[in-house]
């Protein structure tokens, strides 16, 4: 087994962390989740990530998920988190609190990372784009296994309207949404999309994954479809593989 790395994925809702094996992609010890501190600052973050480190006996460094644009540490979009995190050195941040250095990356990314390395992308050659359903949309773009970072398309103008505000399982939540209602939405937005990368492979993630048997199969999308396989443990497997990208 390999030395675990922490991993720490980073929501508005919850920030989780737990050891990871980054050979098998598995958590070597239950996962701690800690409500995300209401509002979500900067320095409130900071205090659960160094809960999380401390509930934790892993040595070297830690990767962390955070939902916003991340260059080199830094966030430089604040879609749907708490404003005063433009332009916060994240990993700085983390790496002063708790005394070890970090990584940080964008939530769907790290995700896509973990999905290529371990689950339903190993593998995959081509272009394959991961989505996360979930509060917003989030994006991976990989090539031949090379990730395109910070590709943001939950950004993406769909009819006057931002994608992810037509078809993140938020939507589908706030307006009571049938399944085949929401589906059409997200079919929408994913052949506007398609229009433009043409993947071959389509992995769907975040928590709705787990009911991916109610709406893939109503996606008449160009790309196959799939649901993710780690499901909520992708954000952390994925953070980790970022602070380790040799392993
Ligand atoms: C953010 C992305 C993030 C996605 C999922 C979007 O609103 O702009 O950076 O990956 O939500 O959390």
């Amino acid at each position: 087994m390999a030395t675990p790395t922490l991993g720490i994925d980073i929501g508005g809702t919850g920030i989780k962390g737990a050891p990871v094996d980054l050979e098998t992609g598995t958590f070597t010890q239950d996962r701690l989740r800690i409500p995300t501190p209401k509002g979500g600052r900067p320095v409130d973050v900071a205090d659960v990530v160094a809960e999380i480190v401390d509930h934790f006996d892993t040595q070297g460094p830690v990767g962390a998920t955070f939902p916003a644009v991340m260059r080199n540490g830094t966030a430089l979009t604040a879609a749907n988190v708490d404003r005063s995190w433009i332009g916060t050195n994240a990993a700085d941040l983390f790496s002063k609190r708790c005394g070890r250095p970090f990584v940080v990356v964008n939530d769907a990314d790290a995700a896509g990372l973990a999905e290529m390395r371990h689950g339903a992308g190993k593998d995959e050659a081509g272009v394959v784009l991961l989505l996360t359903l979930g509060t917003g949309i989030g994006s991976a773009l990989f090539i031949d296994g090379t990730l395109v970072p910070n590709t943001e398309l939950g950004h993406l103008e769909v009819r006057g309207k931002e994608a992810e505000k037509r078809a993140a399982e938020s939507v589908r939540e706030e307006k009571d949404l049938s399944w085949a209602k929401w589906a059409k939405r997200l079919d929408e937005v994913i052949a506007a999309m398609e229009k433009i990368l043409w993947p071959r492979l389509i992995i769907l993630g975040g928590g709705i994954s787990k009911k991916a048997d109610k709406f893939v199969p109503k996606l008449k999308t160009r790309a196959t479809v799939v649901p993710a396989q780690l499901r909520n443990a992708a954000g952390i497997v994925g953070a980790a593989s970022a602070a380790n990208p040799a392993e």
